[in-house]
């Protein structure tokens, strides 16, 4: 199966927004087993979006649109689509009752007459109904090729994508389709792609891709089988042959982030974490408070980004700084000693470097990172190298991420 997605909105051609609903349904599609060739773009325009439909139909068994299913006069994907591949678009009485119930429940206010445009759909379609929106999705298949209109916002097209399109899909393939994704964290992409490159090459169900990620990569395998207990055998060998090969720069199967995983075994510790931060500027916080229920093994942090700080509220002696400068060794170590005090935590780190663009006034090149971990054991620390010439967005995400790292390896008894 062949897909193509064509995403419709002439914001993202302007470069008002990023086209992250493609990016969202090329992972979602892969993982299920459908190959993505195309990624088409195209305006609030009907011309256009019918020269793309008619492009695609000819390379394409499945059509998937975002975008444009909007109540306003500039959402015309269902029309273009229909009159596309000839079919008519009909009122779905039951979609427009959910509709204007949202209206009244959700916004509190009476449904705008204008969006019963939303509940007109293509004759002998299937609904995707829209719990988390307005807008239903819809599917109909046309001379062998399936169309799928999903909305535009990024939440409601992965909603729809997960719990509507997925199965509108799955009966597609005879059979299912189950992956694996393992993350890893401390080896490239290419040196796992070398490790692993006898099974990469050789299998083919299942199968084992490798994929880059912003400063870690992951290794997905996939497996296609009548049930979803015979695709489960078939990878349970294959992901113990990858977990005995990479060893513990593996830091999680289906896991979503490395500070879950810190998370998850703070939590079940009943240990708690405090960060003190300089050039991250806050970044674990954030990261360890996006978590949901984050309270419970996240007590706070300070974001030390002058020497002002790291004496005044860490409490590192002046002396200190003076003579070793903020990017040190003793330095860190004083930040999350600090930190563990006056967060009152079971563990402290912290992060102390230079995110560029210039070196410090002492010399330190861009990219160097000193990470201190405090707890009732002592005070470890490690410098590192997180990248010259990487831009201080990178430098500092993987400032974050080592940091994380040093955490989980703490936690699990891992060497450093
Ligand atoms: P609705 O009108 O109900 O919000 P819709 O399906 O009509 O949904 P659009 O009006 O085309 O969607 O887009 C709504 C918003 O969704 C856009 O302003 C944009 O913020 C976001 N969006 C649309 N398409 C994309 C895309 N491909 N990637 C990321 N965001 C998108």
């Amino acid at each position: 199966m062949v897909a193509e997605l064509i995403a419709v909105g002439t914001e993202l051609l302007l470069g008002n927004i990023a086209n992250t609903d493609a990016q969202i349904l090329s992972e979602k599609l892969s993982a299920l087993g459908i190959t993505v060739l195309h990624h088409t773009v195209v305006g609030d325009n009907p011309e256009r979006l019918a020269e793309a439909l008619e492009t695609a139909r000819r390379r394409a068994d499945i059509i998937i649109t975002t975008g444009g299913l909007g109540p306003t006069y500039d959402d015309l994907t269902k029309q273009t689509i229909c009159r596309t591949f000839g079919r008519e678009l009909e009122l779905h009485q039951d979609i427009l009752e959910e509709i204007r119930t949202w209206f009244e429940t959700k916004l509190g206010k009476r449904m705008p007459e204008n969006n019963v445009q939303q509940a007109m759909l293509p004759v002998n379609c299937t609904v995707f109904d829209n719990p988390v929106g307005t807008a239903p999705g819809c599917a109909f298949q046309e001379g062998g090729v399936h169309v799928l209109m999903l909305p535009g916002p990024p939440f409601e097209c992965r909603y729809m994508f997960d719990n509507r399109a997925r199965q509108y899909l799955e009966k597609l393939t005879d059979g299912v389709i189950v992956s694996h994704e393992i993350k890893i964290f401390g080896m490239g992409e290419s040196s796992v792609e070398e490790a692993l490159r006898e099974p990469m090459t050789r299998l083919t169900n299942p199968t084992l891709a490798p994929y880059a990620k912003l400063n870690e990569c992951m290794v997905r395998a996939t497996a296609k089988a009548e049930t979803r207990e015979a695709a489960e055998a078939l990878l349970k060998p294959l992901v113990a042959q990858v977990l005995e090969t990479l060893g513990d720069v593996v830091y999680g199967v289906d896991v979503e982030s490395l500070e879950q995983v810190v998370s998850a075994a703070l939590l079940e510790r009943g240990l708690t974490l405090s960060a003190a931060e300089s050039c991250t500027g806050g970044l674990i916080a954030k990261c360890m408070t996006d978590l949901p229920g984050a309270s419970k093994v996240f007590r706070g942090g300070v974001v030390s980004y002058t020497n002002g700080v790291k004496s005044g509220i860490l409490g590192v002696p002046e002396a200190l700084l003076e003579e070793q400068g903020a990017v040190s060794e003793p330095v860190a170590r004083a930040m999350a000693e600090g930190c563990r005090r006056v967060c009152g935590s079971d563990l402290a780190v912290s992060v102390t470097g230079v995110a560029g663009p210039e070196s410090d006034d002492r010399g330190n090149e861009v990219g160097t990172v000193y990470i201190a971990l405090a707890s009732d054991q002592g005070t470890i620390c490690r410098k590192l190298s997180c990248g010259k010439g990487r831009g201080r967005e990178r430098v500092r995400s993987a400032a974050a991420q080592n940091a994380f790292d040093m955490l989980r390896r703490t936690l699990l008894g891992l060497p450093l």
